[in-house]
């Protein structure tokens, strides 16, 4: 007798990928419009490590989501409040994760290189880390879309030169990338709390930098806040660290910092930003399930990335 197998149907079923996408372990073989990539690394934690448990956290949470993960496209989210459906059609893919290492340098080398591989089957890279570090890395692999803006949700700038003599700390991965070339602008948004300093905030306004606060978008509002951005970013890389939001809504993470963003001032922000621009790839980074409660941020991450990837499939 054939056994016969039911398809893994209800969210806690089958094997976790993102939105119970197909895994595809050989890229040859990947056909989607978006590919998400887990870069488990966490060795620049300074502090309070366990964003390496992120990607699968992320993936578990987002079983919630399995429709929206078909091969053959999307079925897309009805947003009741906008009357309106995204991401239909939209073919996801789960291309697994970058095969870490130890070492800082070549764990770099492999992101840039899974990276690079993945770019070329035409998806656009979703990245899940891992500490904030492995954005340059990424960043690294988009001199063909440039000149390219940034655009960063975060309490920090994270633009520091150097941290205790390391250039490639989670505390330098926006230096780095101005330093690339083909970065137009960084426009972080979300700024607040005491840990960046008056030094790395000058010199990244002093670079042609955008910075604004978390204290910005409450007092402005999130239309007047956009209405200051430039018109058309162009092609644009979007890069989101947990701790842009609000530690009340997101609690598991390694540096969280009160006033932070509230998720519909984020969610209007992405929409705003994806209509001035073209994404061409995205991260979300420093989520931390061993300094989270009730699972709150890994599920706050998903609906986050979810609401990215919609904003570049916007009609
Ligand atoms: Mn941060
Ligand atoms: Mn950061």
């Amino acid at each position: 007798m054939p056994i016969t197998r039911q398809n893994a149907s209800l969210p806690h079923t089958g094997i976790a990928t993102f939105c119970k996408a197909a895994y595809v372990h050989d890229w040859n073989n990947l056909s989607a419009d978006v590919a998400v990539l887990g870069v488990p690394y966490d060795g620049m934690a300074s502090m309070r490590p366990g964003c390496r448990q992120a990607p699968r956290a992320i993936r578990d949470a987002s079983a919630r989501f399995g429709w929206l993960g078909k091969t053959e496209g999307s079925a897309g989210f009805f947003d009741l409040a906008g009357n309106r459906t995204w991401m239909k059609g939209v073919r996801l893919a789960d291309a697994g994760d970058v095969d870490v290492s130890l070492d800082a340098e070549r764990t770099r080398e492999l992101i840039r290189s899974a990276v690079s591989e993945l770019r070329r089957t035409g998806a656009m890279p979703v990245v899940l880390g891992g500490d904030h570090s492995i954005t340059f890395p990424v960043l690294q692999t988009f001199e063909s879309s440039g000149p390219l803006t940034v655009v960063l949700i975060d309490a920090h700038l994270d633009y520091r030169d150097t941290f205790l003599g390391l250039r490639f700390s989670n505390n330098s991965p926006f230096r780095r990338a101005h330093e690339l070339g083909f970065i137009k602008q960084i426009i972080t948004v979300g700024v607040r709390g005491i840990k960046s300093t008056d030094q790395e905030y000058r010199e990244s306004l002093s670079h042609g930098n955008l910075i604004i606060s978390a204290e910005q978008v409450r007092d402005q509002g999130v239309a007047s806040v956009l209405e200051s951005l430039p018109t058309d970013l162009g092609n644009y890389y979007l890069s989101m660290d947990i701790d842009g939001l609000d530690p009340s809504i997101a609690p598991g993470t390694e540096s969280p910092e009160a006033e932070g963003l509230t998720f519909t001032e984020a969610k209007r922000l992405l929409r705003g930003i994806g209509a001035r621009g073209r994404m061409v790839g995205l991260d979300l980074v420093e989520v931390n399930p061993y300094l989270d409660h009730a699972e709150l941020t890994q599920h706050i991450a998903v609906q986050l990335t979810i609401e990215a990837i919609a904003t570049r499939f916007a009609a």
